[in-house]
């Protein structure tokens, strides 16, 4: 099969996104200084806005969402307990087990009766004390939930989420890597979610579409303490302010622009809902998450390439493709309908 050299549509994830001209230029034109030596003006710049859009008292700019969310463990829990936190968790799944390699701590999945757990779940999973029960150092949330399909957490939900933690004194993180999304497909502001949590994890690497970046937010001690994380991991960089730019451009710019790609992947789910038995739980947000009705991810992912579209491979019998800045929906209209193809071809 030939693969194109350059595709027609990629959708095989909201990273793939490439800053914009009018983006570049602000990160060409940024003020820098050595952020590691005495800190960079422009990154002091983001960390400052994205902890007043948040409500938190800091912000710390990190390479990635994973270092972010990985330094949050690291400050909050304790070698030899356990985290809480939804089966499907990217946590989990997709940060190579860095919660038992760098934290020592060992993960608690919850499966919920729904796609994402629920404050009833979180609960129940809470082991009674007892010198046999492994204890449990912390409770981390994720919204939206990327293995859900960017499913949205709503408000009450989250609040319902936090209140089962504290009960029982456990911080909590908010793995917010699309929190962005969660508060533009609801109208509920990004403070509101991320007073349900003590740190909340922002990415602005995917929708928002800047080349790097995540941001740590949360009480000004648990960052400073953050901040050691970070450099023990290796994440102190110098002249930080010329991605910072690109995240502060995008934080300006693209945030409100989400609802485009909501409508993008609504409109694609429609389209590909139900050819061949596939079947689509419609989007919250902007994944679109295509189940199979036998496993073939890699036949349909393979025959989409071959047609000039990108889309991944979730498990076998699960394929996903992702709305975002370079994929809008006039694009989707165009070379959607292959994926269909591929879907129908693949499954006949
Ligand atoms: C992408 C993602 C991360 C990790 O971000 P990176 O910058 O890729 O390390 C964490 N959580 C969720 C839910 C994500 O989708």
């Amino acid at each position: 099969m030939t693969e194109f050299a350059a595709p027609l549509l990629d959708v095989r994830s909201d990273t793939v996104t490439r800053p914009t001209a009018a983006m570049r230029r602000a990160m060409a034109d940024a003020e820098v200084g050595d952020d590691v030596l005495d800190g960079d003006p422009t990154t002091r710049r983001l960390e400052a806005v994205v902890a007043e859009r948040l409500g938190k008292e800091r912000a710390l700019f990190f390479p990635s969402g994973s270092m972010a969310n990985q330094a949050a463990i690291w400050v909050q829990s304790t070698p030899g307990t356990e985290l809480l936190l939804d089966a499907d968790a990217h946590i989990i799944h997709w940060e190579i087990a860095a919660t038992a390699a760098l934290c020592g701590v060992q993960v608690r999945p919850i499966r919920g009766a729904g796609s994402v757990f629920r404050a009833a779940d979180l609960a129940a999973g809470i082991r009674a004390p007892s010198i046999h029960a492994i204890e449990p150092s912390m409770v981390c949330l994720e919204n939206t939930h990327n293995g859900a399909g960017g499913a949205v957490t709503p408000l009450n939900e989250l609040r319902a989420l936090a209140s089962v933690a504290r009960g029982v004194y456990l911080p909590v993180h908010l793995d917010g890597a699309r929190l962005w999304n969660a508060a533009v497909a609801t109208g509920t502001s990004l403070a509101d979610f991320a007073a349900c949590a003590d740190t909340v994890m922002v990415s602005f690497s995917k929708g928002l579409g800047a080349p790097v970046g995540a941001c740590l937010v949360g009480p000004a001690d648990v960052i400073a303490r953050a901040h050691r994380a970070r450099k023990r991991f290796g994440g102190g960089m110098r002249q930080t302010g010329i991605l910072a730019a690109g995240a502060l451009y995008a934080v300006d710019h693209h945030f409100d622009r989400l609802a485009d790609d909501h409508e993008a992947a609504t409109y694609l789910a429609r389209l590909v809902d139900g050819v061949g038995g596939a079947r689509v739980i419609m989007p919250d947000t902007n994944i679109v998450m295509i189940d199979l009705p036998r496993p073939c991810a890699d036949d349909v992912v393979a025959r989409a390439a071959a047609l000039g579209v990108r889309i991944s491979k979730w498990h076998n019998s699960r394929v996903r493709a992702v709305a975002h800045l370079d994929a809008p929906i006039g694009l989707i209209a165009e070379h959607g309908p292959k994926i269909a193809q591929a879907l129908a071809d693949a499954l006949a």
